[in-house]
Protein backbone atom coordinates (compact mmCIF):
# COMPACT_ATOMS: atom_id res chain seq x y z
CA UNK A 1 0.00 0.00 0.00
CA UNK A 2 1.13 3.48 -0.64
CA UNK A 3 0.18 6.78 0.25
CA UNK A 4 -1.64 9.56 -1.83
CA UNK A 5 1.20 11.81 -1.74
CA UNK A 6 3.52 8.78 -2.80
CA UNK A 7 0.63 8.26 -6.03
CA UNK A 8 0.57 11.73 -6.86
CA UNK A 9 3.88 12.24 -6.48
CA UNK A 10 4.89 9.85 -8.84
CA UNK A 11 2.34 11.41 -11.40
CA UNK A 12 3.27 14.78 -10.75
CA UNK A 13 7.09 13.87 -11.52
CA UNK A 14 6.04 11.77 -14.48
CA UNK A 15 3.63 14.50 -16.24
CA UNK A 16 5.30 17.23 -18.21
CA UNK A 17 3.99 20.54 -19.80
CA UNK A 18 2.63 20.55 -23.04
CA UNK A 19 4.56 21.57 -26.07
CA UNK A 20 3.16 24.99 -26.76
CA UNK A 21 1.05 25.72 -30.00
CA UNK A 22 0.45 29.08 -32.19
CA UNK A 23 -3.57 29.83 -31.53
CA UNK A 24 -5.79 32.35 -32.48
CA UNK A 25 -6.71 35.11 -29.18
CA UNK A 26 -10.52 33.54 -29.53
CA UNK A 27 -9.09 30.37 -28.69
CA UNK A 28 -6.93 30.83 -25.48
CA UNK A 29 -8.95 31.09 -22.83
CA UNK A 30 -7.74 29.35 -19.98
CA UNK A 31 -4.72 28.99 -21.85
CA UNK A 32 -0.79 29.92 -20.36
CA UNK A 33 0.98 32.10 -22.82
CA UNK A 34 3.97 30.53 -23.75
CA UNK A 35 5.78 33.52 -24.58
CA UNK A 36 6.05 37.08 -23.59
CA UNK A 37 4.02 38.96 -25.61
CA UNK A 38 4.56 42.59 -27.28
CA UNK A 39 2.38 45.49 -28.01
CA UNK A 40 2.05 45.81 -31.89
CA UNK A 41 0.94 49.43 -31.16
CA UNK A 42 -0.11 51.90 -28.54
CA UNK A 43 -2.94 51.94 -25.93
CA UNK A 44 -5.11 54.46 -26.78
CA UNK A 45 -3.73 54.50 -30.55
CA UNK A 46 -4.75 58.26 -30.81
CA UNK A 47 -5.70 60.65 -28.50
CA UNK A 48 -9.57 60.92 -28.07
CA UNK A 49 -11.96 61.76 -25.70
CA UNK A 50 -13.24 60.51 -22.33
CA UNK A 51 -16.68 61.90 -22.33
CA UNK A 52 -19.34 63.13 -24.53
CA UNK A 53 -18.92 66.59 -24.48
CA UNK A 54 -17.23 69.85 -26.11
CA UNK A 55 -13.18 69.74 -27.06
CA UNK A 56 -12.19 73.45 -26.11
CA UNK A 57 -9.00 74.83 -25.73
CA UNK A 58 -9.19 75.01 -22.11
CA UNK A 59 -7.95 78.40 -21.70
CA UNK A 60 -11.07 79.88 -23.52
CA UNK A 61 -13.13 78.31 -20.62
CA UNK A 62 -11.39 79.13 -17.87
CA UNK A 63 -13.35 81.45 -16.37
CA UNK A 64 -16.69 79.58 -17.16
CA UNK A 65 -18.73 79.05 -13.84
CA UNK A 66 -22.72 78.57 -13.33
CA UNK A 67 -23.19 82.31 -12.92
CA UNK A 68 -20.67 83.53 -16.07
CA UNK A 69 -20.90 80.58 -18.66
CA UNK A 70 -18.54 80.44 -21.86
CA UNK A 71 -20.31 80.71 -24.52
CA UNK A 72 -18.88 79.18 -28.13
CA UNK A 73 -19.29 78.38 -31.59
CA UNK A 74 -19.81 74.36 -32.41
CA UNK A 75 -18.04 74.07 -35.53
CA UNK A 76 -18.74 70.44 -36.02
CA UNK A 77 -19.64 67.02 -34.38
CA UNK A 78 -16.64 63.76 -33.88
CA UNK A 79 -18.18 61.00 -33.50
CA UNK A 80 -16.47 57.58 -32.64
CA UNK A 81 -14.93 56.21 -35.48
CA UNK A 82 -14.35 59.37 -37.43
CA UNK A 83 -11.36 58.70 -38.77
CA UNK A 84 -10.79 62.57 -40.66
CA UNK A 85 -8.34 64.49 -38.65
CA UNK A 86 -9.62 67.65 -37.73
CA UNK A 87 -8.56 70.91 -35.82
CA UNK A 88 -9.68 73.27 -33.41
CA UNK A 89 -9.52 76.76 -33.45
CA UNK A 90 -9.52 79.16 -30.18
CA UNK A 91 -12.87 80.50 -29.35
CA UNK A 92 -14.25 77.16 -31.01
CA UNK A 93 -15.71 73.97 -30.15
CA UNK A 94 -16.72 70.67 -31.72
CA UNK A 95 -19.35 68.47 -30.25
CA UNK A 96 -17.24 65.01 -29.35
CA UNK A 97 -18.51 61.61 -28.20
CA UNK A 98 -16.52 58.96 -26.01
CA UNK A 99 -13.92 57.46 -27.81
CA UNK A 100 -13.67 59.86 -30.87
CA UNK A 101 -10.58 61.11 -31.82
CA UNK A 102 -9.34 64.70 -30.22
CA UNK A 103 -8.88 67.40 -32.63
CA UNK A 104 -5.66 69.09 -33.21
CA UNK A 105 -5.39 71.87 -30.97
CA UNK A 106 -7.73 71.31 -28.22
CA UNK A 107 -6.77 69.84 -24.88
CA UNK A 108 -9.36 69.59 -22.85
CA UNK A 109 -13.30 67.84 -22.99
CA UNK A 110 -16.08 69.80 -21.41
CA UNK A 111 -18.23 66.79 -20.61
CA UNK A 112 -22.10 67.94 -21.99
CA UNK A 113 -23.59 67.62 -17.97
CA UNK A 114 -21.40 70.87 -17.59
CA UNK A 115 -23.24 72.51 -20.56
CA UNK A 116 -26.64 73.27 -22.16
CA UNK A 117 -25.75 70.87 -24.30
CA UNK A 118 -26.44 73.12 -27.78
CA UNK A 119 -25.48 72.29 -31.16
CA UNK A 120 -24.81 75.42 -33.41
CA UNK A 121 -23.69 76.77 -29.69
CA UNK A 122 -23.30 75.84 -26.34
CA UNK A 123 -23.09 77.62 -23.22
CA UNK A 124 -20.31 76.01 -20.65
CA UNK A 125 -21.15 76.36 -16.97
CA UNK A 126 -17.76 74.46 -15.60
CA UNK A 127 -14.14 75.53 -16.22
CA UNK A 128 -12.13 73.14 -17.39
CA UNK A 129 -7.72 72.04 -17.12
CA UNK A 130 -5.69 70.97 -19.90
CA UNK A 131 -5.79 67.17 -20.25
CA UNK A 132 -9.27 66.58 -18.56
CA UNK A 133 -11.25 64.23 -19.99
CA UNK A 134 -8.55 63.42 -22.40
CA UNK A 135 -7.02 59.91 -22.76
CA UNK A 136 -3.52 60.92 -24.44
CA UNK A 137 -2.44 57.97 -26.83
CA UNK A 138 -0.41 55.47 -25.60
CA UNK A 139 -0.89 56.03 -21.47
CA UNK A 140 -2.51 52.86 -21.10
CA UNK A 141 0.19 50.54 -22.92
CA UNK A 142 3.06 51.62 -25.29
CA UNK A 143 3.83 49.85 -28.27
CA UNK A 144 6.69 47.78 -28.34
CA UNK A 145 6.37 46.89 -24.53
CA UNK A 146 5.98 43.68 -23.13
CA UNK A 147 2.34 43.57 -22.08
CA UNK A 148 2.04 39.63 -20.66
CA UNK A 149 4.70 37.65 -19.39
CA UNK A 150 5.05 34.19 -20.34
CA UNK A 151 3.09 31.87 -17.81
CA UNK A 152 0.57 33.84 -17.38
CA UNK A 153 -2.76 32.43 -17.32
CA UNK A 154 -5.55 34.03 -20.01
CA UNK A 155 -8.31 34.69 -19.03
CA UNK A 156 -11.29 37.26 -20.13
CA UNK A 157 -9.12 40.64 -18.96
CA UNK A 158 -6.09 39.59 -20.29
CA UNK A 159 -7.51 38.65 -24.14
CA UNK A 160 -8.88 41.88 -24.37
CA UNK A 161 -5.79 43.06 -23.86
CA UNK A 162 -4.38 41.14 -26.18
CA UNK A 163 -6.60 41.54 -28.96
CA UNK A 164 -6.78 45.78 -28.31
CA UNK A 165 -2.61 45.42 -28.58
CA UNK A 166 -3.09 44.07 -32.45
CA UNK A 167 -1.81 40.09 -30.78
CA UNK A 168 -4.38 38.00 -32.69
CA UNK A 169 -1.70 34.88 -32.94
CA UNK A 170 -0.19 33.68 -30.06
CA UNK A 171 2.05 31.24 -28.81
CA UNK A 172 0.18 29.04 -25.88
CA UNK A 173 0.01 25.68 -23.56
CA UNK A 174 -2.59 23.81 -25.86
CA UNK A 175 -5.52 23.09 -23.76
CA UNK A 176 -5.02 19.13 -22.71
CA UNK A 177 -6.66 16.90 -24.65
CA UNK A 178 -7.89 13.37 -23.16
CA UNK A 179 -9.70 10.33 -23.63
CA UNK A 180 -11.87 8.95 -21.69
CA UNK A 181 -12.74 5.45 -21.58
CA UNK A 182 -15.13 3.03 -19.45
CA UNK A 183 -14.86 -0.36 -19.47
CA UNK A 184 -17.03 -2.61 -18.65
CA UNK A 185 -19.50 -5.41 -20.02
CA UNK A 186 -22.52 -4.39 -17.93
CA UNK A 187 -22.38 -0.61 -19.83
CA UNK A 188 -24.88 0.49 -22.01
CA UNK A 189 -24.68 4.23 -23.74
CA UNK A 190 -26.04 7.10 -22.02
CA UNK A 191 -29.81 7.53 -23.35
CA UNK A 192 -30.25 3.70 -23.88
CA UNK A 193 -32.65 2.01 -21.13
CA UNK A 194 -30.08 -0.90 -19.49
CA UNK A 195 -31.18 -4.61 -19.27
CA UNK A 196 -31.73 -6.34 -16.84
CA UNK A 197 -27.45 -6.61 -15.31
CA UNK A 198 -26.25 -3.24 -17.41
CA UNK A 199 -25.90 -0.15 -15.99
CA UNK A 200 -25.87 3.37 -18.08
CA UNK A 201 -22.39 4.28 -18.48
CA UNK A 202 -22.22 7.28 -16.28
CA UNK A 203 -18.65 7.40 -15.66
CA UNK A 204 -18.16 8.75 -19.65
CA UNK A 205 -20.27 11.47 -18.85
CA UNK A 206 -19.23 12.60 -15.57
CA UNK A 207 -15.15 12.63 -16.30
CA UNK A 208 -15.77 14.57 -19.49
CA UNK A 209 -17.54 17.07 -17.89
CA UNK A 210 -14.60 17.33 -14.91
CA UNK A 211 -12.34 17.27 -17.69
CA UNK A 212 -14.05 20.07 -19.42
CA UNK A 213 -14.28 21.38 -15.75
CA UNK A 214 -10.97 21.82 -15.66
CA UNK A 215 -10.37 23.57 -18.58
CA UNK A 216 -8.87 20.67 -20.84
CA UNK A 217 -10.88 18.58 -23.50
CA UNK A 218 -12.62 15.80 -23.35
CA UNK A 219 -13.12 12.94 -25.68
CA UNK A 220 -15.38 10.31 -24.94
CA UNK A 221 -15.01 6.83 -26.33
CA UNK A 222 -17.29 5.36 -24.06
CA UNK A 223 -17.77 1.94 -23.04
CA UNK A 224 -15.93 -0.51 -24.12
CA UNK A 225 -16.16 -4.19 -23.08
CA UNK A 226 -13.89 -6.32 -20.91
CA UNK A 227 -12.23 -7.86 -23.58
CA UNK A 228 -8.10 -7.81 -23.72
CA UNK A 229 -7.27 -6.99 -27.25
CA UNK A 230 -10.73 -4.84 -27.63
CA UNK A 231 -9.04 -2.73 -25.18
CA UNK A 232 -5.86 -2.93 -26.20
CA UNK A 233 -6.90 -1.84 -29.84
CA UNK A 234 -9.01 0.76 -28.72
CA UNK A 235 -6.19 2.20 -26.81
CA UNK A 236 -3.50 2.40 -29.59
CA UNK A 237 -6.17 4.15 -31.40
CA UNK A 238 -6.69 6.39 -29.32
CA UNK A 239 -3.12 7.50 -28.23
CA UNK A 240 -2.41 9.49 -31.50
CA UNK A 241 -4.98 12.32 -30.62
CA UNK A 242 -4.95 12.09 -26.35
CA UNK A 243 -2.60 14.56 -24.00
CA UNK A 244 -3.84 12.20 -21.38
CA UNK A 245 -6.12 9.12 -21.60
CA UNK A 246 -8.23 8.33 -18.63
CA UNK A 247 -10.11 4.74 -18.08
CA UNK A 248 -12.36 3.46 -15.28
CA UNK A 249 -13.05 -0.21 -14.38
CA UNK A 250 -11.32 -3.21 -14.84
CA UNK A 251 -8.36 -3.01 -11.88
CA UNK A 252 -9.63 -4.24 -9.00
CA UNK A 253 -9.29 -7.91 -7.95
CA UNK A 254 -11.99 -9.37 -9.84
CA UNK A 255 -11.50 -12.15 -12.54
CA UNK A 256 -12.39 -9.72 -15.17
CA UNK A 257 -10.69 -7.00 -14.28
CA UNK A 258 -8.99 -6.14 -17.88
CA UNK A 259 -7.85 -2.91 -17.46
CA UNK A 260 -5.22 -4.10 -14.99
CA UNK A 261 -4.28 -7.46 -16.52
CA UNK A 262 -3.76 -5.91 -19.67
CA UNK A 263 -1.83 -2.57 -19.42
CA UNK A 264 0.37 -4.34 -16.55
CA UNK A 265 2.64 -5.73 -19.72
CA UNK A 266 3.19 -2.49 -21.15
CA UNK A 267 4.94 1.13 -20.50
CA UNK A 268 5.37 2.24 -17.39
CA UNK A 269 2.08 1.33 -16.11
CA UNK A 270 1.79 0.67 -12.27
CA UNK A 271 -0.92 -0.64 -10.39
CA UNK A 272 -0.84 -0.14 -7.07
CA UNK A 273 -3.08 0.02 -3.97
CA UNK A 274 -3.66 3.66 -2.23
CA UNK A 275 -4.10 4.34 1.23
CA UNK A 276 -7.90 6.14 0.53
CA UNK A 277 -11.12 5.53 0.77
CA UNK A 278 -12.82 5.50 -2.02
CA UNK A 279 -10.49 4.98 -4.69
CA UNK A 280 -7.61 2.19 -3.44
CA UNK A 281 -7.10 0.40 -6.94
CA UNK A 282 -5.19 3.00 -8.67
CA UNK A 283 -3.26 2.26 -11.56
CA UNK A 284 -0.51 5.22 -13.54
CA UNK A 285 2.16 5.51 -16.31
CA UNK A 286 2.96 6.28 -20.00
CA UNK A 287 2.10 4.63 -23.29
CA UNK A 288 3.29 4.65 -26.46
CA UNK A 289 5.95 6.72 -28.66
CA UNK A 290 4.91 9.86 -27.03
CA UNK A 291 4.66 9.04 -23.37
CA UNK A 292 1.37 9.64 -22.81
CA UNK A 293 0.14 9.68 -19.15
CA UNK A 294 -2.55 6.90 -18.70
CA UNK A 295 -4.48 6.97 -15.55
CA UNK A 296 -6.51 3.69 -14.79
CA UNK A 297 -9.19 4.88 -12.50
CA UNK A 298 -11.68 2.54 -10.14
CA UNK A 299 -15.05 1.63 -12.02
CA UNK A 300 -17.04 2.96 -8.92
CA UNK A 301 -18.95 6.40 -10.15
CA UNK A 302 -17.52 8.01 -6.63
CA UNK A 303 -14.34 6.42 -6.64
CA UNK A 304 -13.39 7.59 -9.91
CA UNK A 305 -14.32 10.95 -9.40
CA UNK A 306 -12.75 11.56 -5.82
CA UNK A 307 -9.38 10.25 -7.86
CA UNK A 308 -9.65 12.63 -10.43
CA UNK A 309 -10.35 15.37 -7.99
CA UNK A 310 -7.10 14.14 -6.16
CA UNK A 311 -4.68 12.62 -8.57
CA UNK A 312 -5.72 13.88 -12.28
CA UNK A 313 -6.95 17.45 -12.10
CA UNK A 314 -3.67 18.12 -10.91
CA UNK A 315 -1.77 16.43 -13.28
CA UNK A 316 -4.20 18.33 -16.52
CA UNK A 317 -2.97 21.40 -14.55
CA UNK A 318 0.18 21.07 -14.90
CA UNK A 319 0.11 19.30 -18.80
CA UNK A 320 -1.48 22.71 -19.59
CA UNK A 321 1.41 24.35 -17.45
CA UNK A 322 -0.59 26.24 -14.72
CA UNK A 323 0.67 26.53 -11.35
CA UNK A 324 -0.80 24.26 -8.49
CA UNK A 325 -1.67 24.50 -4.96
CA UNK A 326 0.16 22.68 -2.39
CA UNK A 327 -1.10 19.11 -1.30
CA UNK A 328 -2.62 18.71 1.21
CA UNK A 329 -5.76 20.99 -0.37
CA UNK A 330 -6.27 23.50 2.53
CA UNK A 331 -8.87 24.75 -0.06
CA UNK A 332 -11.42 25.56 2.70
CA UNK A 333 -11.71 24.56 6.31
CA UNK A 334 -15.16 23.97 7.95
CA UNK A 335 -17.00 22.76 11.13
CA UNK A 336 -17.98 19.24 10.98
CA UNK A 337 -21.66 19.42 12.05
CA UNK A 338 -21.77 15.30 13.08
CA UNK A 339 -19.31 13.26 13.59
CA UNK A 340 -17.57 11.87 10.40
CA UNK A 341 -16.02 8.58 11.05
CA UNK A 342 -13.02 7.20 9.09
CA UNK A 343 -10.76 4.12 8.94
CA UNK A 344 -7.42 3.86 10.39
CA UNK A 345 -4.09 3.60 7.99
CA UNK A 346 -6.36 5.50 5.06
CA UNK A 347 -7.59 8.96 3.42
CA UNK A 348 -10.99 9.16 3.92
CA UNK A 349 -12.90 11.33 1.14
CA UNK A 350 -16.71 11.82 2.41
CA UNK A 351 -19.38 13.32 0.56
CA UNK A 352 -19.96 16.54 2.59
CA UNK A 353 -22.91 19.57 2.07
CA UNK A 354 -21.42 22.61 3.09
CA UNK A 355 -23.60 25.62 4.76
CA UNK A 356 -21.46 28.29 5.27
CA UNK A 357 -18.36 27.14 7.16
CA UNK A 358 -20.44 23.84 8.31
CA UNK A 359 -20.04 20.72 6.65
CA UNK A 360 -22.56 17.67 7.19
CA UNK A 361 -22.65 14.71 5.56
CA UNK A 362 -24.06 14.93 2.27
CA UNK A 363 -26.12 10.78 3.03
CA UNK A 364 -24.20 7.20 1.94
CA UNK A 365 -21.10 7.32 2.11
CA UNK A 366 -20.88 3.79 -0.11
CA UNK A 367 -18.51 4.40 -3.51
CA UNK A 368 -21.67 3.33 -5.55
CA UNK A 369 -23.72 5.93 -4.37
CA UNK A 370 -24.88 8.65 -6.79
CA UNK A 371 -27.50 10.60 -4.67
CA UNK A 372 -25.26 11.55 -1.79
CA UNK A 373 -22.45 12.32 -4.59
CA UNK A 374 -24.91 15.09 -6.11
CA UNK A 375 -26.40 16.52 -3.34
CA UNK A 376 -22.36 17.22 -2.27
CA UNK A 377 -20.48 20.34 -1.81
CA UNK A 378 -16.83 19.33 -1.44
CA UNK A 379 -14.69 16.22 0.30
CA UNK A 380 -14.34 16.51 3.39
CA UNK A 381 -10.59 14.63 3.46
CA UNK A 382 -9.93 12.95 6.57
CA UNK A 383 -6.13 12.04 7.18
CA UNK A 384 -4.76 8.42 7.40
CA UNK A 385 -4.17 8.77 11.10
CA UNK A 386 -7.24 10.54 12.25
CA UNK A 387 -10.86 8.04 13.07
CA UNK A 388 -12.79 10.52 14.15
CA UNK A 389 -13.74 13.54 13.82
CA UNK A 390 -15.99 15.15 16.25
CA UNK A 391 -18.67 17.68 15.81
CA UNK A 392 -17.54 21.53 16.17
CA UNK A 393 -14.23 20.12 15.19
CA UNK A 394 -12.40 21.61 11.95
CA UNK A 395 -12.06 19.74 8.96
CA UNK A 396 -10.28 20.11 5.52
CA UNK A 397 -12.70 20.24 2.37
CA UNK A 398 -11.56 19.71 -1.36
CA UNK A 399 -14.60 21.81 -3.19
CA UNK A 400 -16.07 19.68 -5.76
CA UNK A 401 -15.29 20.53 -9.55
CA UNK A 402 -18.44 22.87 -9.94
CA UNK A 403 -19.70 23.48 -6.76
CA UNK A 404 -17.58 25.98 -5.81
CA UNK A 405 -18.89 29.15 -4.19
CA UNK A 406 -19.50 31.60 -7.37
P1 LIG B 1 -14.90 -2.33 -11.61
O1 LIG B 1 -13.90 -1.34 -11.13
O2 LIG B 1 -14.82 -2.58 -13.07
O3 LIG B 1 -14.83 -3.59 -10.80
O4 LIG B 1 -16.32 -1.71 -11.35
C1 LIG B 1 -16.72 -1.41 -10.03
C2 LIG B 1 -18.16 -0.96 -10.00
O5 LIG B 1 -18.31 0.23 -10.76
C3 LIG B 1 -19.14 -1.94 -10.60
O6 LIG B 1 -20.33 -1.93 -9.84
C4 LIG B 1 -19.38 -1.39 -11.99
O7 LIG B 1 -20.61 -1.79 -12.51
C5 LIG B 1 -19.33 0.10 -11.73
N1 LIG B 1 -18.90 0.79 -12.95
C6 LIG B 1 -17.85 0.45 -13.71
N2 LIG B 1 -17.75 1.23 -14.78
C7 LIG B 1 -18.78 2.12 -14.71
C8 LIG B 1 -19.20 3.19 -15.53
N3 LIG B 1 -18.56 3.49 -16.65
N4 LIG B 1 -20.28 3.91 -15.16
C9 LIG B 1 -20.92 3.59 -14.00
N5 LIG B 1 -20.57 2.58 -13.19
C10 LIG B 1 -19.51 1.84 -13.52
MG1 LIG C 1 -15.58 -3.80 -14.39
Amino acid sequence: MISVEQHLDRILSTVKVIRPFEQGVLDAQGCVLAEDVTARGSLPGFTNSAMDGYAVHAADVASAAPDSPVVLPVVTDIAAGNTRPLSLAPGQTMRIMTGAPMPRGADAVVPVEATDGGIARVSITARSVVGQHVREEGEDVEAGRVVLRRGTLLGPGQIALLAAAGVARLRVVPRPRVVVLSTGDELVEVGRTPGFGQIVDSNSVMLSAAVTAVGATPYVVGGVPDDARVLMDTLEGQLVRADAVITTGGVSMGAFDTVKEVLSRVGTMQFDKVAMRPGMPQGFGVLGDEAVPVFTLPGNPVSALVSFHVFVAPALRQLAGRPEPAWPPGYLTAVATETFRSVPGKMEFLRVILDEDRARLAGGQGSHMLAALAAADALAVIPPEVTEVRPGEQVECLPLLGREAP
